[in-house]
């Protein structure tokens, strides 16, 4: 799923490309896509784009009149940018903003249509989008533990929380935690204030290595080449590859739909989450979710 440093890359891309551009109209060509009601797309045609937010993990458009068209794309859903003149919009099209200078496409791959838009006007409507996350690259460190230690989770599901912690998912949560060689499964309130200080200066470090590798990759061109899985990346998707830290292997804790991936050496003392006493627990009940694992953690751990 695109997170924090794609959605910024698609930004960047789309306000060189329709702000202050007329919006023609949107054309949804399934009605899946739409999950709202009032205004409708037909309420969009004619207006200029005056600014364009990440909101989470979603791409807002706003155009004139305080009219915002709010994208998520999902795991497979996907944007792209057709100059008037050239190709126009192929297969698998969810929906296609039209302006002069060009059209912007959403596509979404596979048979499990999730993506979607909201059209919304005013700021309450946008607020109403917002899970309310904390954005980490502009909040200050207190602002960052408060989030983290709020409640008692474990870190991958903290950073990977969309209340807690803004633009974050699976992907980018491996490498933070690779980066700040934390284990994914240490409890929040359990963080010396040495590993909370680590994990924040990690936490944008890799957000911003990240964005500016993407941005780089991109370059003038319209971001196409949008996925989970980076080469550089350190341990996410990287299963059974040497750590580039350690080259020790990356091991992984599976779930039903994904998996997390980290260095045994360099996060959890060269621990297998698996050994052990937690092993036997997991054999018996293999987790299918990141909650699932947590309670069987805490469980584990005296319910600390
Ligand atoms: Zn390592």
């Amino acid at each position: 799923m695109p997170e924090l440093p794609d959605i910024t890359v698609y930004l960047e891309a789309l306000e060189a490309r329709i702000l202050g551009q007329r919006l023609e109209q949107i054309r949804v060509s399934t009605p899946f896509l739409l999950r709202t009601t009032q205004p409708g797309p037909d309420q969009f045609g004619g207006r200029s784009v005056v600014g364009l937010r990440r909101i989470g993990k979603r791409i807002a458009i706003g155009v004139d009149g305080d009219f915002w068209a709010v994208l998520h794309l999902m795991i497979a859903g996907r944007l792209h940018w057709h100059p008037s003149g050239g190709k126009q919009p192929g297969r698998n099209i969810l929906a296609v903003f039209d302006f002069a200078s060009g059209a912007l496409s959403l596509t979404e791959a596979g048979s499990r249509k999730r993506a979607s838009l909201h059209l919304v006007q005013g700021e309450d409507g946008l607020r109403a989008m917002d899970p309310g996350g904390v954005d980490v690259l502009s909040a200050d460190l207190s602002a960052f533990a408060s989030a983290l230690t709020a409640t008692n989770h474990t870190l991958k599901r903290a950073l990977t929380d969309p209340r807690l912690f803004s633009g974050i998912g699976n992907a980018y949560s491996d490498e933070i935690l690779h980066t700040a060689q934390l284990s994914p499964i240490a409890m929040t309130q359990k963080l010396k204030v040495e590993e909370i200080d680590r994990l924040y200066v990690a936490t944008r470090a890799s957000l911003a290595d990240w964005t500016n590798r993407l941005r780089t990759d991109a370059g003038a061109g319209f971001p196409e080449k949008v996925t989970a899985f980076r080469k550089g990346m350190a341990v996410h998707g990287r299963y059974g590859e040497p750590c580039p830290r350690c080259e020790t292997k990356v091991q992984r804790i599976r779930y039903a739909d994904n998996e997390t991936n980290y260095c045994p050496k360099c996060q959890t003392g060269g621990r297998l989450l698996a050994d052990r006493g937690l092993s036997r627990l997991l054999k018996q009940d293999w987790p299918r979710t990141m909650e699932q694992l947590e309670s069987l953690v805490a469980a584990h751990s005296g319910g600390k």
